[in-house]
């Protein structure tokens, strides 16, 4: 996948840019506060369709404007494509697909495939659970519509159980219709979500190796937010789903007395190791660091597995925490992918080994380097 141009107006710090870009290496420089950031956040809003950096619309749009527009081309395997955003104030956003407005969010998922690698990703190994299940969720969903729409109807039907459990007259009938449905999505998101984590961890193992020069081994190991049998992901769908349901109905004097949910993926969690010891607890931040370089760059070779091709990879100021043997194993490895970094200051050194195009970026104006 390529993204051939993007138009951007009233965007954060920017007035109105336009840009061509390179198929291979596309690098942006520029001091702090320039906006560096700011434009990656609306090339990767184009293909999640929220901003890594905020839930709220508006905050994009730039300061006592109304409204904020990005128009994107680009390139996949099947054939070109245009995207247009419409950002309002107080309304939800307008989006077209080849001139066409898109009203559901599945019938756009997955037009622009990108996997973005910033420094607040170190929280998938360092923070909460939830960190982990929203790593998993945004990934899954940019190839998996059946996982889109499982995902949701699970998140409403917890949150509809959870509001019905806080009223005085509930009782265990009434829990019971729920649950059926409950255990139906649940099964389909423990599913989809063990098959993603086995498959990330077989791609993420060699990179991690040869990151770390053979010393470090990574693993991980997927712990479901509801006790499961040992083999249980080698059950059919079914079966999997009559097993919750039965756990939910031994849980629901349980969930009655606390009056929240206790069980199901909305608990889940992941634990990652390095050479046996949870990287949690015991990783340095540059292990930590590397472990997610790893993870994200697995997601790209997964997503080029589950759909023909590779997504763009986006890296926000990443390159000057990694150290300089890094930094080259990073650029070889991305020869075939397109790729947008942001960066302070890039090494002389490293831009005589790659190819590329250049950037500057000084106060919402963006200049190509020649
Ligand atoms: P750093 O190197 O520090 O990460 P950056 O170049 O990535 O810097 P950005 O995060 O892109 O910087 O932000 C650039 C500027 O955009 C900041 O000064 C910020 O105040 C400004 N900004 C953010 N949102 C808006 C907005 N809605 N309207 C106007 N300006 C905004
Ligand atoms: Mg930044």
């Amino acid at each position: 996948m390529l993204l051939n141009s993007v138009k951007i107006k009233n965007y954060r710090n920017y007035d109105q840019e336009e840009m061509t870009f390179g198929p291979g290496l596309n690098v942006f420089i520029g001091e702090n506060a320039q906006g560096k950031t700011n434009l990656l956040e609306a090339l990767y809003l184009c293909a999640t369709l929220r901003s890594f950096r905020t839930r709220k619309d508006r905050e994009l749009i730039k300061k006592e404007e109304d409204q904020a527009y990005i128009k994107l081309e680009v390139s996949s395997q099947e054939g070109e494509k245009t995207l247009e955003m419409l950002l309002k104030k107080d309304q939800k956003k307008r989006v077209k697909k080849n001139g066409l407005s898109v009203t559901s969010i599945s019938d756009l998922l997955g037009t622009v495939k990108a996997v973005l690698f910033s420094p607040e990703d170190l929280k998938i190994v360092k923070d909460s659970p939830l960190e982990r299940r929203q790593f998993m969720d945004s990934e899954i969903i940019q190839t998996s519509p059946r996982y889109y729409h499982s995902l949701k109807s699970y998140q409403k039907i917890v949150k509809q159980r959870n509001q019905l459990l806080k009223k005085m007259d509930v009782n265990e009938e009434q829990l019971m219709v729920w649950d059926q449905q409950l255990s139906e999505y649940a099964s389909m998101v423990l599913q989809l979500r063990h098959q993603f984590l086995s498959e990330l961890l077989a791609l993420a193992k060699p990179i991690h190796q040869a990151i770390t020069e053979g010393k470090e081994a990574l693993d991980l190991e997927y712990s479901p937010g509801i006790k499961l049998p040992k083999d249980w992901y080698r059950y059919a769908q079914v079966d999997l789903r009559d097993y919750i349901q039965g756990e939910m109905e031994r849980y629901r004097k349980k969930d009655l007395y606390h009056r929240t949910t206790h069980l199901g993926p909305h608990r889940d969690d992941i634990h990652f190791m390095i050479n046996g010891m949870e990287v949690r607890r015991f990783g340095s931040q540059g292990q930590k660091r590397t472990v997610v370089l790893s993870l994200k760059l697995a997601v790209l070779e997964w997503v080029k597995k589950e759909s023909g091709e590779y997504p763009v990879l986006m890296l926000d100021d990443v390159t000057s925490e990694l150290d300089h043997k890094r930094q080259e194993y990073l650029l070889h490895y991305l020869k075939p992918i397109q790729t947008f970094i942001t960066t302070t200051h890039f090494d002389e050194k490293m831009k005589k080994n790659s190819e590329g195009s250049f950037f500057l970026i000084q106060d919402g104006k963006i200049k190509k380097k020649t």
